[in-house]
């Protein structure tokens, strides 16, 4: 059974462990958020937004000291822990002001359904269950939190086993800011019972942001209870460079994009796909930028890459980079974890990898990028294609007609052209193929977990 605890990935030490909730409590919480979802949903928007902008307060103010929580349970630097926190009250302040008219009844042609009036009403759905992972630990949570909140519903959070003061402080953000009691509740429960909350009738619907093999359990079991579920699962994005882009700020951001989050986001690029014409400037550039990278103390604010967030996790990259290199691959920079404590693991740059080797086709959750040479924009696109994930892609050309192939032929629930993908509150973020389904953030993720009802008046 995973322990509940906080180790701090820099030391490897155990700073807190928890003692996980007995099943009478996990159903005492649950019956509680159903119990609230039955007056809250009838709160007003105004109302809502006003603990939502407080919410947003509160992270604002506290940011220093809620980044420093970030980093000692998940090793990501102070300052990314910082700006995640603001991202989130961000968020907030953007659920606030536009979840009324998201929700506004939309009308519908009347006449041509034979009635006196029709439209649709959106409805929130009760209590959802948002199985949540370590990584962005305050930010995956407000994406679902703050549209599941301003739509009516009322969220029932089960993080990550390793992030438990981050599960306990979330439940705390919304009762200081003034949600009504059972709104917003922590279980802290390991990943054995997810089953049971789920098929829990009072749980309306599911969210799940974290592996394949977590998003196949959790939709199996939704699916067998008819309830919805959105999966927002790994990635392993394509980063395409033509001859025609900019090759030095490409190599730039491409090395951001594979270190963001100490090498651990779902939507870090991790294959680069670089056209031969322009291959060998951009590896040199690109290799120079990932050597540059200070890997260190994530407290320090010069430090680029702090540890990787469980012991697990960097043997894990490990095994794919040996994997990579025993079958041929060779290590242009890093591949070698450094002595001491903390799971710190260097930025790498492989090129030869083949489909025989496991990294071509699995995601590496880590700073290890993946360098390929094509001939031209066919091959580029087949070879993006080329996984079971479909999250996010980057495409760098400055030519028109390359660009809307790319947006066109490029299968992924984003493409970023000449940029970084990134999540923003106002536009929708989400996979396809085997990186999930259903949509966050904007208009999108805010329906997500309502009845779509329709109403038809003769
Ligand atoms: P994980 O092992 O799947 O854990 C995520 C959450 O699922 C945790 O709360 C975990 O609980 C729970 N869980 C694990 N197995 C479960 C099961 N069989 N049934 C029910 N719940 C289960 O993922 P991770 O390794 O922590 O996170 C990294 C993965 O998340 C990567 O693949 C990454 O790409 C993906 N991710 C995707 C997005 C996105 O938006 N698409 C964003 C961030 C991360 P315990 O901790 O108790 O095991």
């Amino acid at each position: 059974m995973t322990t509940i605890a906080t180790t701090n990935p820099a030391t490897g030490e155990v700073e807190k462990t928890f003692d996980a909730l007995s099943d009478e409590e996990v159903d005492r919480r649950v019956g509680r958020a159903a119990a609230a979802f039955a007056s809250y949903r009838r709160t007003g928007f105004a109302e809502r937004a006003g603990w939502m902008n407080a919410a947003a307060d509160i992270l604002d103010a506290e940011a220093d000291q809620i980044g420093a929580l970030l980093t000692t349970e998940m090793g990501k630097t102070l300052t990314a822990a910082k700006a995640e926190v603001r991202k989130c009250a961000k968020a907030c302040r953007y659920y606030a002001e536009h979840a009324e008219g998201f929700m506004a009844d939309r009308p519908a042609d009347a006449g041509a359904v034979g009635a006196s009036a029709a439209y649709v009403r959106y409805e929130p759905l009760g209590p959802v269950l948002a199985v949540m992972p370590w990584n962005f630990p305050l930010w995956q949570v407000i994406r679902f939190a703050a549209p599941g909140l301003m739509a009516g519903n009322v969220g029932l959070l089960k993080h990550s086993s390793n992030v438990p003061q981050t599960a306990l402080f979330l439940e705390d953000l919304f009762l200081r800011a003034g949600f009504p009691e059972g709104a917003f509740q922590t279980l802290l429960i390991g990943s054995s019972k997810v089953e049971d909350v789920l098929r829990d009738p009072r749980v309306k619907a599911a969210t799940l942001t974290g592996s394949e093999p977590a998003g196949r359990s959790v939709a199996a079991i939704a699916g067998d209870e008819i309830k919805p579920t959105v999966l927002e699962l790994g990635g392993s994005d394509p980063f395409v460079v033509m001859p025609s882009a900019d090759v030095a700020k490409a190599a730039e951001t491409a090395a951001a994009s594979r270190c963001l989050n100490n090498g651990q986001s779902c939507i870090s690029a991790k294959r680069f796909i670089v056209d031969e014409r322009v291959a060998d400037e951009f590896e040199r550039r690109f290799v120079e930028a990932m050597r540059a990278q200070k890997v260190g103390d994530p407290m320090d604010e010069a430090t680029d890459i702090g540890p990787l967030a469980t012991e697990q996790g960097r043997e894990d990259v490990e095994e794919l980079v040996a994997d990579a290199v025993e079958k041929g691959a060779t290590v242009l920079c890093g591949g070698e974890r450094p002595d001491g404590p903390g799971w710190y693991y260097p930025p790498t740059v492989l090129s030869g990898v083949t489909d025989e080797m496991r990294m071509y086709h699995e995601e590496v959750f880590g700073p290890v990028a993946s360098l390929f040479r094509v001939r031209g924009i066919s091959e580029a696109i087949e070879l993006a294609n080329g996984t079971g994930f479909g999250l996010g892609s980057n495409a760098w050309t400055r030519d028109p007609e390359e660009r809307e192939r790319f947006v066109r032929e490029l299968d992924a629930g984003a493409v970023f052209i000449n940029g970084m993908t990134t999540s923003f509150p106002e536009i929708p973020f989400g996979g396809v193929k085997r990186s999930g389904y259903g949509r966050e953030l904007s208009d999108y993720g805010i329906h997500e977990f309502c009845n779509v009802k329709t109403v038809w008046a003769g």
